[in-house]
C-alpha cells in the first residue's frame, strides 16, 4: 500500500491507496502542534501495511540528501514547526522508502502524471493563495537543487498605478508581497474574493503574475504552466494573464498556444495529494 501526506499550513491531507492508485482513502486533519498533528497522522496510517510513502510539505523544508537536516521543516514562520524533523518522525514509525519534496513540487508531479500535463515531460505548478509557491517537474523529475525553488519570492516590476509597499516580511514587494491573497486584501482593505467586479484589481494582479510566468518560461521552459490556489478561482485572470504575458514576452521565444500553455489545474484541489501518492509509488 502507498501512504501520502500533503502537509499544509492549515491542514494535512492524508491518503492511502493500493500500489496502482485505484482505491484511495483520505482524511483531512487540521495542522496544530507537531505533537498533536503527528499523533493523528499515526492513528490514520497505523491501520495499514505501507510499502512506501510520499510527502509534499509546506516549507521551507530541507530536501538536500547530503544535509544533516534532510527531511526537516526549516525556517517556516508557522509557529511550533521550525526545525521539526518531519521525515525522521515518520521513519521512526514506518520503516519504508519515502519520497519527500515541497507541496508544490508534488502538485506539479500529480498534474504531470494524472492532470493537465499528462503526456508531457515537464510542467510548472504555481499556487497563488495565502502565499505564492511554485514547483516544477523537468524531464519527469521534481525540480530541486541545493534546496528547492521558492518561485513566489522573485522580484517584479511595479505596476504604474500601484503604490502598495508590499506585504512580504522578508522582501516587501516581491511577487508574493504584491500578488498573494493577503497582499490584495491589504492593498484594498477587502478580501480578494469580494473584489470580483473591480477590473483594476485583476489587471494589476495579472501584470504581476505574467511577469513571473515570463521569468519561469525564460529560465525553465516548461511545457505547461498550471495556476492554482484561491486567488486563481477568479477565472477572469486567465485571459488577462495570457494577454499580458504575450505582450511582455513579445514573441522572443516560442511557446505553446497560450490557451494550452497557461491553464488551471485539472485535478483541482487533489493535485497535491495525488502527487504525493505518485511520489510514494516512485519509491517502490
Ligand atoms: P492556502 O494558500 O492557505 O492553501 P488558498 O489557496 O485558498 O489557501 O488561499 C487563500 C487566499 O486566497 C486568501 O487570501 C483568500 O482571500 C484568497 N481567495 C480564496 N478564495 C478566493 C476567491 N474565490 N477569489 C479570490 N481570492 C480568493
Ligand atoms: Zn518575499
Amino acid at each position: 500500500m502507498l501512504g501520502a501526506i500533503e502537509a499544509g499550513g492549515t491542514k494535512f491531507v492524508l491518503a492511502v491507496s493500493d500500489n496502482d492508485l485505484n482505491h484511495v482513502e483520505r482524511l483531512s486533519i487540521p495542522t496544530t502542534t507537531p505533537e498533536e498533528t503527528f499523533e493523528k497522522v499515526f492513528e490514520f496510517f497505523d491501520d495499514y501495511k505501507l510499502d512506501a510513502m510520499g510527502i509534499g510539505s509546506f516549507g521551507p523544508i530541507d530536501v538536500n540528501k547530503k544535509s544533516a537536516t534532510y527531511g526537516y521543516v526549516t525556517s517556516t514562520p508557522k509557529s511550533g514547526w521550525k526545525n521539526v524533523d518531519f521525515l525522521g518522525k515518520l521513519k521512526e514509525r514506518y520503516d519504508v522508502p519515502m519520497g519527500w519534496t515541497t507541496d508544490v513540487n508534488a502538485a506539479a508531479f500529480g498534474e504531470l502524471k494524472k492532470g493537465a500535463a499528462v503526456g508531457k515531460e515537464s510542467c510548472l505548478y504555481l499556487t497563488i493563495g495565502t502565499g505564492i509557491g511554485g514547483g516544477a517537474v523537468i524531464n519527469g523529475e521534481p525540480l530541486e537543487g541545493y534546496g528547492h525553488p521558492e518561485m513566489g519570492h522573485i522580484l517584479v516590476r511595479m505596476h504604474e498605478q500601484d503604490s502598495f509597499e508590499g506585504a512580504c516580511p522578508y522582501h516587501g514587494n516581491c511577487l508574493e508581497g504584491l500578488a498573494a491573497g493577503p497582499a490584495i486584501e491589504k492593498r484594498y482593505n477587502k478580501k480578494a474574493q469580494y473584489l470580483t467586479d473591480s477590473d483594476e484589481v485583476w489587471e494589476i494582479e495579472a501584470y504581476y503574475i505574467a511577469q513571473a510566468l515570463m521569468s519561469y518560461t525564460l529560465i525553465l521552459s516548461p511545457e505547461k504552466i498550471i495556476l492554482g490556489g484561491g486567488v486563481m478561482k477568479q477565472t477572469q485572470l486567465f485571459p488577462l494573464v495570457r494577454a499580458e504575458f504575450s505582450k511582455l514576452l513579445n514573441e522572443y521565444v516560442a511557446t505553446p498556444n497560450l490557451e494550452e500553455y497557461i491553464v488551471p489545474p485539472k485535478l483541482q484541489d487533489n493535485a497535491g495529494i495525488t502527487g504525493c501518492l505518485l511520489l510514494a509509488q516512485k519509491e517502490l
